[in-house]
């Protein structure tokens, strides 16, 4: 396996960067995921529009244009010969003495570029039997709206999730509301058979692959309806899942132990995973 760090890939093993960036020591920087079909980007433009917004909100330089990017991506994805899986790129401040406040002068954006393929078909099997999530109150900061690598509380809540058989965590805030999953935005299918999902105006990701699945539900003509939703309401609703690069459209099977609908993958979400991936293939770049 190959990685790109600061203008070359090197082997895997060997990939190393400074124990002073910016990155190690403060979490500043941004990340970005893409899922990768048939080597391709997929959802391309959306990822690098949030990656854009990500470092511009946190006025870190941009370390290169998006056709170089582009190319360093796409070099991942050939040199690690991936047709199906994920592509990750991070961007941080770079290397400086450590100082809470930003280098002065500025230094250049540390970059690094990994890809991996994942098992389509098993992916495919697990989204056949759907998965468990469990609650954990909402303790982030108040800027979720940035890919950053700040990603402490959301390890947490992954672990919480994988000791009780879980495969996502969902962040409960202050008022009951579910805002969004470690790793994935919250969805489900409501007592009145709208397609619902909390709005981005709230401290949450939005997500790429919500964006597109978007377009997919509009096309279909199912309702939707962007407003939050408690735990008691995603237990009693007809079905839920979850979306994002690395699990694409993925049912809820359960909540907090209790059981959504029969307890399988409901037909609508089942439907827009074949929907999503369908449209997502088919725009890949
Ligand atoms: N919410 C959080 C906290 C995430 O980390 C992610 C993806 O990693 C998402 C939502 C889904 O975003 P996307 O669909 O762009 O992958």
């Amino acid at each position: 396996r190959f990685a790109y760090v600061n203008g070359r890939f090197v082997r895997h093993g060997d990939a190393v960067v400074h124990i002073e960036d910016r990155g190690y020591q403060l979490a500043d920087g941004v990340y970005e995921v893409w899922a990768i079909f048939d080597g391709k980007l997929a959802d391309a433009e959306g990822h690098f529009a949030r990656l854009w917004r990500s470092l511009d909100s946190l006025r870190i330089a941009h370390p290169m244009g998006q056709a170089a990017l582009t190319c360093v991506l796409r070099e991942a994805i050939r040199r690690n010969m991936v047709r199906d899986g994920l592509v990750y790129l991070q961007v941080t401040r770079g290397v400086a003495r450590r100082d809470h406040a930003f280098p002065n002068p500025a230094v250049p954006p540390s970059v690094v570029v990994t890809a991996k393929s994942t098992d389509r078909a098993l992916a495919e099997r697990k989204a056949e039997q759907g998965g468990a999530v469990v609650s954990v109150p909402e303790n982030r900061w108040g800027r979720c709206d940035i890919k950053s690598i700040g990603l402490l509380p959301n390890a947490l809540a992954k672990q919480a999730a994988r000791e009780r058989g879980a495969i996502e965590a969902w962040f409960v805030d202050d008022l009951g509301l579910v805002t969004e999953g470690a790793s994935s935005n919250a969805w489900i299918i409501d007592a009145e058979g709208h397609l619902r999902t909390r709005d981005t105006n709230a401290n949450i990701l939005r997500g790429v692959t919500r964006s597109t699945l978007f377009e997919v539900i509009r096309d279909a003509g199912l309702p939707i309806n962007e407003k939050p939703f408690t735990i008691a309401e995603a237990q009693s609703a007809r079905e839920a899942f979850i979306t994002g690069a690395g699990t694409l459209v993925l049912p809820i099977v359960s909540i907090d132990g209790t059981k959504v609908g029969d307890g399988s993958p409901g037909p609508v979400a089942t439907r827009l995973r074949r929907l999503y991936i369908e449209r997502a293939r088919a725009k890949a770049i």
